[in-house]
Formats: C-alpha cells, sequence, structure tokens
C-alpha cells in the first residue's frame, strides 16, 4: 500500500461544488489501494479577503493575531473537506497544523518547519481514515502559538508530511496543468514542462513563478521528496520536480536521446521596488555600512547596483531591489542614518518589474544574455538592472513593460507552444 500526499490550492477548492469534486479525487485515490493524506488552503482568495479585512482595522496588524485570523481560512477548507468526504461513505479527520506535529520557529507570518511529529496522523491511517491537514500553519514550542508559513506555504505543508510520513509521492493539485515555461496568465504560449530539476525550480520560483513556493521546493529538494505539479481538473500528466540525480536516471530509463532545453523556463515578478542611495562617497566601506544598516532590518535585498562615480564629484549612486512590502522599513532605517553614511539623498521606485530566464544550459551555452537583450531591444524594452547567477539572468524594467518582455523574450527562446495554456480557475490573485 502506497502513502499519497495530496495538496490542493485555493482554487481546487473555491466553493461548496468544488470542494465535492476534490473529496471526489480523494476518495478515488483511496479506493485505488493507497492511503491518503491531505494537505488543503483556505478557499478561492479567502486569505486575500482576511488579509484585507485586518488591514481594514488596523494598518499594522499584530503578527500574532494576524497569524491566528489567516489560519482560520485553512480550518473552513479541511472541515468542509473532511465532511464531504464522510458524506461518500469513507472515514475522513481534518486536523490543524499543531494536531498534525507542524513545529515551526516563532517567526510570525514565515515561520520555518523545524520539526514534523506526524503522530495523529499515522494513527488516523492505521485506523483506515483519510486525513486532511490544515495547509500554511504551524506551531510554536516556546511560544506555544500558532504560525504561519508564509504566503503560498501549504506547499511546504504537503511536502515536509510527505517526508516525515515516507510519502511515495507528493502530488500539487492547482489550476493550471503543471509548470509551465512562463506563467500562462501572462505569457498564453507558454508549455508545459514534463520533467524540471529542483535546481531549476528554485530559481523559478524566487524569480516569481508562484506555481510552488520556493520554500517547499527547497524542502523537497533537502529531503528527497519527488513533487507532481498536476490539475485538479482533469487527469493529465503534470509535470514532475525532480533531484538533478533522480531527473539524470528517469531520463536513463526512458531510453531518452533528446538534448535538454537551455532555457527551462522565463518568470515575471511585480512585487519588488527599486532604492537609490543617490550620492554616496566613493570611498572603501560604504557598501558595507549600507548593506549593514539594510541587513539589520531584514530585508531581502535581491540585485545591487553601483554606478561608476563621478570623477569631478567623487560620489557614486548605489541602486538595490527588494520587496515593496519591506520598502519603507529601509529606507526609514536608511534615513536615520544618512549623516553617518554621508550620502546625499533616496529614491524610491516601486513601478520596476523583474524578468528572469532561468536554465541550467547557460552554464555550457554562450550568449544567452546577448540574445535576451537582442530581443529587449526590438521589443523597444529599455533593461534598467541586470543581475546573474550560474543558471539565471534577471533584468529590471518598467513594470508596464514586464509581461510583454516575458513574452518577447518567451518567443526568442523558441520556447512557444503550439497552443494556448489552459488556466482552469483561479483569479491569480
Ligand atoms: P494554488 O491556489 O493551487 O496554490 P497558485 O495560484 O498559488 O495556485 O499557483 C498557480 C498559479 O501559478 C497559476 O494559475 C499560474 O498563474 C501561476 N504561475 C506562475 N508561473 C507559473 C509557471 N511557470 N507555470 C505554471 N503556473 C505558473
Ligand atoms: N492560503 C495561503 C495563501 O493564500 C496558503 C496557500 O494557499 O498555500 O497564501
Ligand atoms: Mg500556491
Amino acid at each position: 500500500m502506497a502513502l499519497i500526499v495530496q495538496k490542493y490550492g485555493g482554487s481546487s477548492v473555491a466553493d461548496a461544488e468544488s470542494i465535492k469534486r476534490v473529496a471526489k479525487r480523494i476518495v478515488e485515490t483511496r479506493k485505488g489501494g493507497n492511503e491518503v493524506v491531505v494537505a488543503v488552503s483556505a478557499m478561492g482568495d479567502t486569505t486575500d479577503e482576511l488579509l484585507d479585512l485586518a488591514h481594514d482595522v488596523t494598518p499594522i496588524p499584530a503578527p500574532r493575531e494576524l497569524d491566528m485570523l489567516l489560519t482560520a481560512g485553512e480550518r473552513i477548507s479541511m472541515a468542509l473537506l473532511a465532511m464531504a468526504i464522510r458524506s461518500m461513505g469513507y472515514d475522513a479527520r481534518s486536523f490543524t497544523g499543531s494536531q498534525a506535529g507542524m513545529i515551526t520557529d516563532a517567526q510570525h507570518g514565515a515561520a520555518r518547519i523545524v520539526d514534523v511529529t506526524p503522530g495523529r496522523i499515522r494513527d488516523a491511517l492505521d485506523e483506515g481514515a483519510i486525513a486532511i491537514v490544515a495547509g500554511f500553519q504551524g506551531f510554536n514550542r516556546d511560544t506555544k502559538d500558532i504560525t504561519t508559513l508564509g504566503r503560498g506555504g501549504s506547499d511546504t505543508t504537503a511536502v515536509a508530511l510527505a517526508a516525515a510520513l515516507n510519502a511515495e509521492i507528493c502530488e500539487i493539485y492547482t489550476d493550471v496543468d503543471g509548470v509551465f515555461t512562463a506563467d500562462p496568465r501572462v505569457v498564453p504560449m507558454a508549455r508545459k514542462i514534463d520533467r524540471i530539476t529542483s535546481e531549476e525550480m528554485l530559481e523559478l520560483a524566487a524569480a516569481g513563478a508562484k506555481v510552488l513556493y520556493i520554500r517547499a521546493v527547497e524542502y523537497a529538494r533537502r529531503h528527497g521528496v519527488t513533487l507532481h505539479v498536476r490539475s485538479s481538473f482533469n487527469n493529465n500528466e503534470g509535470t514532475l520536480v525532480l533531484h538533478e540525480n533522480a531527473a539524470r536516471a528517469a531520463k536513463q530509463e526512458d531510453g531518452s536521446t533528446v538534448e535538454e532545453p537551455i532555457i527551462a523556463g522565463v518568470a515575471t515578478d511585480l512585487s519588488e521596488a527599486k532604492i537609490t542611495v543617490v550620492g554616496v562617497p566613493d570611498v572603501p566601506g560604504k557598501a558595507a555600512q549600507i548593506f549593514k544598516i539594510v541587513a539589520k532590518t531584514d530585508a531581502n535585498v535581491d540585485m545591487i547596483v553601483q554606478n561608476v562615480s563621478a570623477a569631478s564629484t567623487g560620489l557614486t549612486d548605489i541602486s538595490f531591489t527588494l520587496p515593496k512590502s519591506e520598502g519603507q522599513r529601509v529606507l526609514t532605517a536608511l534615513k536615520a542614518e544618512q549623516g553617518d553614511v554621508g550620502f546625499q539623498n533616496l529614491q524610491y521606485d516601486d513601478q520596476i518589474g523583474k524578468l528572469a530566464l532561468v536554465g541550467a544550459g547557460m552554464r555550457t551555452n554562450s550568449g544567452v544574455s546577448a540574445k535576451l537583450f537582442e530581443a529587449l531591444y526590438e521589443a523597444g524594452i529599455n533593461i534598467e538592472m541586470i543581475s546573474t547567477s550560474e543558471i539565471r539572468i534577471s533584468v529590471v524594467t518598467r513594470a508596464d513593460s514586464v509581461n510583454e518582455a516575458a513574452r518577447v523574450v518567451h518567443r526568442a527562446f523558441g520556447l512557444d507552444g503550439d497552443a494556448t495554456a489552459i488556466v482552469y480557475a483561479g483569479t491569480g490573485r
């Protein structure tokens, strides 16, 4: 008997009808002779709606209370799903994150899983029941408080359960057929990828491909969990996310001699802003001073660019990108130390978009950047910042041209498919 972990995202359980449809799928898997553990997200856009509600009450909600509020979303869906399954004559029990043993650190809003003690889940399975676990939530042993794992965190719940219970596979059910070469809502000609390495998936997730939460991919990679991302609206094969070694072995088993594509995909991100520290004295130690201040705010800095200093003034500008949600915090911290650092002023730009091109083949192929820049040039899109890693090139453009940039780059690298990709549900929020 195989143990299968399934995760259903918000768009797959958006209303009562969808919950019944998902219940049927779960029962089918159980009937197939498998043990089934399900991680479920909040219905539809519930989490966003609860967040809006909190901000209607206060501009800066207390983190502990915000987590308490947000975890209510998954409590609703888990109980409804268990009820629906029971009404079909199968035993199902719902569990909150803490009941399921999802032990985290104390970081409200972005807690990390530090231990998983799924005793009650194991017991439920042993008694023949289907276990339904609320995604996205955990419990801290020191504070004894409820935590959330960050937006998209139900993916991590599923992966952590799969690892702890030694599941055969972790299936991530969503509103598209798998991982595509780009977000199908942005690039309609995006193609489904059959197999992707977790290394490439990590880069895509980090660059904004929200089909999988980056921490879930990291967790899966660390614990050797195989992910199968697929649609909850049909029975099509989705995308397998495999460790490089497993991907190589699977390829050999297939007898496939097809060359791996150089580029795995394109991702866009509109959630970042750019801060420019203007008029920084061009002497050793200034960058260290600035980024020490930024580091103290716990902000996640992404790209950094320093301009050449103007010879006449001996001053330079340093720009960096970071999540918009962290922008004000960092500006305040820098402003407070302006005298000490000696810069002239700060500029804040939240109208930027980031485009990333990802592919392990970049390691061994030259000319990828030239082709990327050429495609953007031909479309008349200006590049404001550039950064590269071993298997990724990212550029910053104006926010309103980043989607067009994704489409032209996708085409230029020959990634366009033959037909328009299907998005089955969801508001894209
Ligand atoms: P769920 O509610 O199931 O967790 P999400 O909204 O978090 O679903 O993730 C699915 C969405 O991710 C898709 O509807 C799609 O718009 C978006 N997406 C972004 N990049 C990609 C990609 N490369 N492949 C597939 N989907 C992507
Ligand atoms: N409901 C949470 C969110 O919207 C967690 C998840 O769906 O993965 O971020
Ligand atoms: Mg998600």
